[in-house]
């Protein structure tokens, strides 16, 4: 299952963020997930807590968005939203040459995060 993977880089990169910030506790992460990944979202966030259990990303809200693949022909050009369980087949010339325009990464796009406004530095 892949899903670990992702969701310790994921953690990673959280744990970066709130190093940065100074942040005590993160409450909420939002990750776009391409389908090309074939993330099964259910496995994700189990995985997620598994991750975040001991950090102080424990707790976390993990929100997440599937972006549809979309893809330009290599051999005319077209731009199509290949059906990824069916075929990357293009539907104008009908030559299967896409080259992957969106859906094919795994992004942290928003962390919620708290600050101890308390502490100065
Ligand atoms: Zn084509």
């Amino acid at each position: 299952m892949h899903e670990m993977a992702i969701a310790v880089e994921i953690v990673d990169c959280l744990l970066n963020v709130a190093g940065q910030h100074k942040a005590t506790r993160i409450g909420e992460v939002e990750v776009e997930i391409g389908r090309m990944r074939q993330v099964v979202p259910e496995a994700l966030e189990m995985a997620f807590s598994a991750a975040v259990a001991g950090t102080l990303a424990e707790g976390a809200t993990l929100k997440l968005r599937e972006i549809a693949v979309t893809a330009v022909c290599n051999d005319c050009g077209t731009a199509y939203s290949p059906d990824i369980d069916v075929s990357f087949v293009c539907p104008s010339c009908g030559h299967a040459n896409p080259g992957i325009t969106a859906g094919d990464d795994i992004v942290v796009r928003n962390i919620t995060c708290d600050v101890d406004e308390g502490v100065s530095t």
